[in-house]
């Protein structure tokens, strides 16, 4: 059985954790040693239970805790060699942690998980974002994207679970307040997904054995949950109440696959 929940999600920081049997995995870590501390006691985990964490890209919303809960607990690092060289050159990689480079596309196992990388285009050095699984049940977890590619689509058919970016509405964002120069980052091929790219995403995957769809990285000026979720239940031809989707705050609890 595979199960996960998130400790947040959003611009101000994402986190992720999945679990099979005694393996506990995070995906990023974009929150403070003290939040995510509290944050995983909010699902009855201790960091000590963690066996890893998995680094999608180096944006501080997914990265600025990882090395520092890493190197407070023992914990292994995984990431591309364009995503540590980046975050060496900040100064934020602690010495001593024990770091693995991951590749794009080249499975590798951790303990009873197994951990898929897959390359992802959006404006960082080397991001990949990750398909879990236990051997019977697959998660896969996309943040971090300008626009979907045929290699992302495939990489995401037929999964048991998949979390997926919702970032914006594009009449928020271009109506918005954010400087010109933000609002084409964000709605550039480099940038984010906005709802209907999603669920166009979305639309384009096997889905048949989906049980949980959750959208996930939703701005909180340039988008609002029911419009996230309308376009993911219209994608999945589902009840919008069946859509999850995972907040900055409370991320969403544990799910089962
Ligand atoms: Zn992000
Ligand atoms: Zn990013």
């Amino acid at each position: 059985m595979l199960r996960f929940a998130s400790l947040g999600s959003g611009s101000k920081g994402n986190c992720l954790v999945a679990e099979s049997g005694s393996t506990r995995v995070l995906i990023d870590c974009g929150l403070n040693l003290r939040e995510t501390e509290r944050r995983l006691g909010r699902l009855g985990l201790k960091p000590s239970d963690l066996t890893a964490i998995l680094v999608t890209h180096e944006h501080s919303d997914h990265s600025a805790g990882a090395f520092g809960l890493a190197a407070a607990h023992g914990l292994a690092v995984y990431l591309t060699h364009g995503t540590l060289t980046a975050l060496q050159a900040e100064g934020t990689v602690n010495q001593g942690v024990r770091i693995h480079e991951v590749r794009g596309e080249e499975a590798f196992p951790l303990q009873e998980i197994e951990v898929r990388p897959f390359t992802v285009p959006h404006d960082a050095r080397e991001p990949v974002q990750y398909v879990l699984s236990d051997g019977n049940a697959r998660l896969g977890v996309l943040t971090d994207i300008g626009i979907s590619t045929p290699h992302v689509e495939n990489s995401l058919s037929g999964l048991d679970a998949l979390v997926l970016e919702c970032n914006y509405d594009r009449d928020l964002l271009w109506g918005g307040t954010y400087p010109r120069w933000l609002k084409e980052r964000i709605g550039g091929p480099f940038g984010h997904l906005d709802n209907l790219d999603s669920a166009r995403l979305l639309g384009a995957l096997d889905r048949a054995k989906l049980k949980h769809v959750i959208g996930a990285h939703l701005s909180q000026q340039n988008n609002r949950p029911d419009l996230a979720c309308a376009a993911l239940a219209g994608a999945m031809g589902c009840e919008e109440s069946w859509i999850g989707i995972a907040t900055q705050n409370d991320g969403f609890a544990w799910r089962e696959i």
